[in-house]
């Protein structure tokens, strides 16, 4: 199946209410997105699909959850107030801003953009003679070294003292959290921490819908282990991802491990991979998994004075602090590579294409649809009562439309996702039996548009 145009499904998102334009009766705000009903449906359900595979059903996982706003030492000990930013050029003729590691990605290679220094990347562009994105000038000003956080000020006193950042990822509250978790779950090594999470990053340039946006959610792990045992954790938590990745509905031609460089590697990493997913504009980051060793512990200990080592309850004698193994998977993005791989225009006919989306039915917004045949009060309130009785004897999450024809019914649940649609006729409430026979439903399923008949008490 071909990959989708980006913009036939952001048209999707927006008409059939999975993701609208933020703050769009104000003209909107540039890149900013808000989940509408069915949006938020699939991402609640990839949300709690990974904590169930990650944390419930993992005797070494707890979770938790910490505060958006943290102590700014926190920035200073991690690194991100010195390290975490872009370089940012200027073209002087339009005076547009972009990410110079971005612009030369395409010529020089993911991995030969992000080793630039930050003072060779303005002759780079110039010497690949890259254009402006925006009015194709090659006139390109030195690139500047711009952090992404995002900061805001505490308190109602404005000025010194009261700067504060929004996180930009989720990771240091379990890293600060540490000592709390370790001594109050009594767990021992290994054993891992997740958080899901919003957090905020001032993208110099966000786009491509919701790929790359300003604010967004992750669902992270910190994996602390015993310095030396490290290597098998890790790629035991790849294969994990990995499976992961086909579980959601993404296939493997979509899918490859990018490893990077030893100049690539961020200031807290010893290794990382990412899972890269093809997108219509090329390939980019999905998750990333890296191995920040002790780096986050030790530099908390450092600016905070305070003890982040572990002691081995069977040998109190062995003290040490662990290594980290962190997967990280952002959660906004799974969203949108799940609705891209599963959107497809099938063409059914000379003049009759079919939107469909091809979710799998651990990430669809509904599990079944309910389309009783005929408006009539004695067929709908069947349907509605069928309704009511399979939602609470399954669980299941189940839409009930009832205007319109059968085929637009179909058609519509179709572009959503539903996996089945059940319709209740005539012959199942006992009265035409060229319909079919009483207490039996017509199930219709998406992607092969068969149809069969079903007694009800097989359904549920
Ligand atoms: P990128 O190279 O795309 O900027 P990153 O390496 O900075 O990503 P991480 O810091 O590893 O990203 O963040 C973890 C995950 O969060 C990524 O794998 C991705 O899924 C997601 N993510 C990162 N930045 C954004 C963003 N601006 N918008 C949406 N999701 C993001």
């Amino acid at each position: 199946m071909p990959a989708p145009s980006l913009e036939s499904l952001v048209s999707l998102c927006k008409r059939r209410g999975f993701i609208f334009p933020g703050s769009e009766i104000y003209g909107g705000l540039a890149n900013t997105w808000d989940y509408g009903p069915l949006g938020l449906a699939i991402k609640n359900r990839i949300q709690q699909e990974w904590w169930k595979r990650f944390v419930h059903t993992r005797r070494d996982m707890v979770g938790i959850e910490t505060g958006i706003l943290m102590n700014p030492k926190v920035w200073e000990a991690s690194g991100h107030v010195s390290n975490f930013g872009d370089p940012l050029v200027d073209c002087k003729k339009c005076k547009e801003r972009f990410r110079g590691d971005k612009l030369l990605e395409e010529k020089i290679g993911v991995e030969g953009a992000a080793v630039l220094t930050l003072d060779q990347v303005q002759p780079m562009l110039v010497a690949e003679k890259i254009g402006c994105p925006s009015c194709g000038a090659v006139d390109w000003a030195v690139a500047k070294k711009f952090n992404l956080m995002f900061k805001t000020q505490q308190g109602v006193i404005e000025g010194e003292g009261a700067d504060i950042y929004l996180r930009p990822e989720t990771a240091q509250g379990m890293f600060v959290n540490f000592k709390n978790i370790a001594q109050t779950s009594r767990k021992r090594l290994p054993f891992g921490v997740a958080q899901v999470g919003t957090v905020f990053r001032n993208e110099i340039t966000p786009g491509n819908f919701t790929f790359r946006t300003r604010e967004f959610q992750q669902m992270e792990i910190e994996y602390f282990v015993e310095p030396g045992t490290e290597g098998p954790i890790f790629e035991s938590w790849k294969d994990v991802m990995w499976q992961w990745c086909l579980d959601i509905g993404l296939s493997p031609e979509r899918l490859r491990i990018r490893e990077h460089t030893k100049e690539e590697l961020s200031h807290y990493s010893s290794r990382t991979l990412d899972i890269e997913y093809k997108y219509p504009w090329g390939w980019g980051e999905l998750y990333g998994l890296a191995n920040r060793a002790d780096f986050d512990l030790t530099q908390h200990a450092k600016f905070s004075g305070q003890d982040m080592t572990y002691t081995d309850p069977d040998d109190p004698k062995k003290k040490f602090t662990p290594y980290v193994v962190e997967p990280t998977f952002g959660l906004t993005r799974t969203v949108l590579a799940v609705l891209l791989e599963a959107y497809e225009e099938e063409k059914l006919a000379e003049d009759d294409t079919r939107t469909v989306l091809h979710l799998k039915p651990l990430v669809a917004p509904f599990d079944l649809a309910i389309l009783p045949l005929s408006k009539k009060e004695h067929l709908s309130s069947y349907a509605e009562e069928l309704h009511k009785k399979i939602v609470q004897e399954t669980g299941l999450v189940v839409d009930y439309d009832l205007t319109g024809s059968i085929g637009k019914r179909y058609r519509r649940q179709d572009e959503v996702g539903t996996p089945k649609c059940i319709t209740v006729d005539f012959g199942t409430i006992g009265e035409d039996a060229a319909q079919g026979e009483k207490d039996t439903v017509t199930i219709r399923d998406r992607d092969t548009q068969t149809q069969e008949r079903l007694t009800i008490s097989a359904l549920i």
